[in-house]
């Protein structure tokens, strides 16, 4: 697991050079963002403990096995006391439940998906706050996907809305040199709908699920959206 210190509120930590999680500093404590896939609860429980605090709680930005895969083991680990939060929309499926709604239109869910034992103690909606995280609605690679806007310093865990291996890519749009994300893009039309909002927010720093870190990376967002047809 490498861990690396974005800014005072957040570390990025990364497994197999692809796959991130974001501790989120509170004043109580860690937020975590992520889980990675399963068998990863213990190496983030003792990256937090490595950097001094305790994992408080664990939002999920989507259902997908590569980012709610170690939330059982966590709750084992860290007890019930770890409050956990996923988005409503997306627990559905979690929970076995596939069927759209009519506005959702008619593409099929992609992606991993795996069955969970956790019961989420909070279900999210866009708007609702984690602390200084803001929930924002970024549905698209999943129905209900959320990205987690940092209120104190405009940072975005984006999720996979965007990844930024082999340059920053928007949710659906092919990327050859990593094409994991956009095979998974359930709609790729609202992906890039949402990937524009999440630009309009004007964010600091782009922290994706898959890939580095980007500063400043309204540019990159903008040439990425150029690549969606946006
Ligand atoms: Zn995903």
């Amino acid at each position: 697991m490498r861990t690396t210190v974005l800014t005072p509120h957040l570390t990025q930590l990364t497994r197999l050079a692809m796959m991130n999680a974001y501790l989120v500093r509170e004043d109580d404590g860690f937020t975590l963002v992520d889980t990675m896939i399963r068998g990863s609860g213990a190496k983030l429980a003792a990256a937090a403990e490595a950097l001094g605090a305790p994992i408080r709680r664990i939002v999920l930005t989507h259902g997908h096995a590569d980012h709610v895969g170690s939330v059982d083991q966590l709750r084992a680990l860290l007890g019930d006391a770890v409050e956990v939060l996923a988005p409503a929309r997306d627990w559905r499926i979690v929970t076995g439940d596939r069927a759209l709604a009519p506005e959702e239109g008619t593409n099929k869910l992609r992606g991993s998906w795996m069955k969970v034992a956790t019961t989420p103690d909070t279900l999210l909606s866009p708007g609702d706050r984690v602390g200084s995280l803001e929930v924002v609605a970024s549905p698209g690679h999943t129905p209900g996907h959320v990205a987690l806007l940092d209120t104190r310093d405009r940072a975005l865990i984006s999720g996979d809305a965007f990844s930024t291996i082999a340059g920053t890519t928007v949710s659906g749009v092919m990327n050859w040199r990593f094409p994991l994300v956009a095979i998974a893009t359930w709609d790729a039309g609202r992906a890039a709908g949402s990937a524009r909002a999440l630009r309009a927010l004007e964010p600091t720093l782009l922290a994706p699920g898959h890939g580095r870190a980007v500063r400043q990376p309204s540019a990159a967002i903008d040439r990425a959206l150029a690549k969606a047809g946006n």
